[in-house]
């Protein structure tokens, strides 16, 4: 992976980006790591990624998908 994952601590909203400024809010993306997944964020305007520490339950059962977002099989 070779972007930088920016820790942030939301206090009142998550809208504005802190590194450019963009204020729409942002797209979503997901890390598996271990039995938990990451919720995190990436700005639509600079592409900066948002860590603020969410993390989302797994589903069993549920279909892998590769690094690419393509179904592994
Ligand atoms: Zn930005």
């Amino acid at each position: 992976m070779d972007y930088e994952v920016r820790r942030v601590e939301i206090d009142g909203e998550f809208k504005v980006c802190p590194v450019c400024g963009y204020k729409d809010g942002f797209h979503s993306m997901f890390r598996r790591e271990g039995e938990s997944t990451k919720w995190m964020f990436i700005c639509p305007n600079c592409h900066s990624v948002f860590d603020p520490g969410f993390t989302l339950e797994g589903t069993p059962g549920a279909q892998k998908v590769s690094a690419l977002g393509k179904k592994s099989t």
